[in-house]
């Protein structure tokens, strides 16, 4: 077999090698069916079972109650950002950690009012609101949009966040999950609308997991001039078939998440994940070079973003880790520095080869 790189891309990026040799195997001729599964119909009792198998793997990680219903769509997270206040309404009330909620509060503010309650812009994006702060919505706020890992700057929440109006009114809450789905468990029920692009921890991209309560997905609650491809009622009515799926991409998602199940599920992935994210934090607070973006009380487990003291070492290891292939070490270009994304599909040797190349290098 051909050699496999350490891959820290932040998404797409790395998926487990035994879904990779798993979709090889059938790639051409898909169960004896003699096609492949971008060959099939959506319509057809094969790829009904390929996407009821998805919908139920990812049902029985996170326990979905009754009230909820998974949909795949496409248009990526992005999508959502609009989607969500064009079904919902307006009200939104935004925990501005960074670019991804940066761009949902200002879709929001387009289709009705939307509230910037709470950022860390000012900081850098360092940090996530921590529990002890409390989150005082205008009176007009109905729900709470957050994203519970910034991929970019390598924050996350390790709480779920709460926000209640002067008069003690609790937010419903909708959450970003792209960078964080499938790495561990959440309580799915305390949720109106969780979404996730699926190339980080769940697949290729061009999927996009949306979690939501039915009393959405079944009601469409917007502006009668939303298009009907744009509504969940239409999708969740046509079970995620209303146009053609990413039938592929659902096919490779449904593998990752028995995949998940293999690894013992969402507690088992979020037990490895802390391990392999406290190795290389170790390693950058022990480095005489090395600063942490994030402030402790924030720092992802799934993007590891931090500096040398001058760009110049910085391209010197990448070049140095380049030749000693690994690779997707380049922090975002909005932000600079460095990152490892260490989704579920990376290593814990990945993660020791990134470790033993910082420890080594010295400037
Ligand atoms: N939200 C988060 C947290 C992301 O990391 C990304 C993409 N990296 C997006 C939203 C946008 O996703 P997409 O490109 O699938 O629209």
């Amino acid at each position: 077999m051909s050699k496999r790189v350490h891959n820290f891309n932040a998404g797409p990026a790395a998926l487990p090698l035994s879904v990779l040799k798993s979709v090889q195997s059938e790639l051409v001729d898909y169960q004896g069916q003699g096609l492949s599964v971008m060959e099939m119909s959506h319509r057809s009792p094969t790829f009904d079972g390929i996407i009821n198998d998805a919908r139920a793997t990812l049902t029985r990680l996170y326990a979905i109650p009754d009230t909820h219903e998974v949909l795949f769509l496409q248009g990526g997270a992005s999508l959502q950002f609009a989607m969500v206040p064009m079904n919902v309404g307006s009200g939104g009330a935004f925990l501005n950690t960074g670019t991804w909620t940066s761009r949902a509060l200002a879709e929001a503010g387009r289709i009705g009012a939307a509230y910037d309650l709470w950022s860390s812009k000012d900081a850098g994006f360092t940090h996530v609101p921590q529990p002890d702060v409390p989150l005082v919505a205008p009176d007009a706020a109905r729900y709470l949009h957050y994203c519970s890992n910034n991929t970019i700057f390598g924050t996350q929440y390790h709480h779920q966040p709460v926000a209640k109006t002067a008069a003690g009114r609790a937010l419903s809450l909708v959450c970003d999950m792209s960078s964080d789905f499938l790495s561990r468990p959440v309580n799915v029920g305390a949720y109106d609308i969780i979404f996730a692009g699926a190339q980080k921890n769940a697949g290729p991209s061009g999927v996009c997991v949306v979690i939501i309560k039915k009393t959405i997905s079944r009601d469409f609650q917007g502006d009668p001039s939303t298009p009907i491809i744009l509504r969940y009622q239409t999708q969740a009515e046509k079970g995620s078939m209303y146009n053609t799926p990413n039938t592929f991409g659902i096919y490779v998602l449904g593998k990752v998440a028995r995949w998940v199940e293999d690894q013992g599920g969402l507690a088992a992935v979020q037990a490895t994940n802390a391990k392999k994210a406290g190795l290389l934090y170790d390693a950058i607070d022990a480095h005489p070079l090395a600063q942490g973006h994030a402030t402790p009380d924030s720092r992802s487990q799934m993007n590891v973003t931090f500096r040398l003291q001058d760009p110049a070492q910085e391209k010197a290891l990448l070049s140095i880790a380049s030749d000693a292939g690994i690779i997707g070490l380049k922090g975002h270009r909005s932000v600079g520095g460095l990152r490892a994304s260490l989704y579920n599909a990376v290593s814990i040797e990945s993660v020791t080869a990134v470790v033993g190349l910082l420890n080594a290098y010295r400037g």
